[in-house]
């Protein structure tokens, strides 16, 4: 990065983004913020985003269908939305960690757990359980005790 930033690191506020859309915001704020938004594509699509709002809120308005105090409230949804994301996202950072970690020991002292109740249970703990491979070799076994059944009680082959 060589180029200077353009615009002080803090960005726009809301209200700022807003002013400039209304076409509030005093000349000298709005050639910074205008400067700012040139430079910084996050707020840059901030300003689209309301932008996008204002305007399906004038079209919509111009159909008579949206009572007028709606549009200030979808407006003051999205800007709590921006605000909602950025600070959720790092608020979420640590209690995601420490949640996969507390997942990580309670699954591991359920186990522990029902280990214990078992012994406590059966005196032991089984250590083989029957799987489907156990289940195969008992239909084997039955079917070679069948077929022994078989040639014991059918003539030979010659
Ligand atoms: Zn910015």
């Amino acid at each position: 990065m060589t180029d200077p930033p353009r615009w002080p690191p803090d960005h726009p506020t809301d209200a700022a983004l807003n002013d400039l859309l209304d076409g509030r915001l005093p000349l000298d704020s709005r050639t910074q913020v205008e400067a700012h938004l040139g430079g910084c594509a996050r707020c840059q699509a901030d300003y689209d985003a309301l932008a996008a709002v204002v305007t399906l809120g004038a079209r919509m308005r111009g159909l008579g269908t949206v009572p007028p105090d709606v549009w200030p409230q979808v407006a003051a949804a999205t800007i709590h939305a921006r605000a909602v994301r950025r600070h959720v996202l790092r608020s979420l950072r640590l209690p995601l960690v420490v949640g996969g970690l507390a997942l990580a020991a309670a699954s591991a002292w359920l186990g522990m757990r029902a280990e214990r109740a078992m012994a406590a249970r059966g005196g032991s703990v089984p250590t083989a359980r029957p799987t489907i491979h156990d289940g195969m070799e008992v239909m084997e076994e039955r079917r070679r005790r069948a077929k022994e059944k078989a040639e014991a009680l059918a003539p030979a082959r010659p």
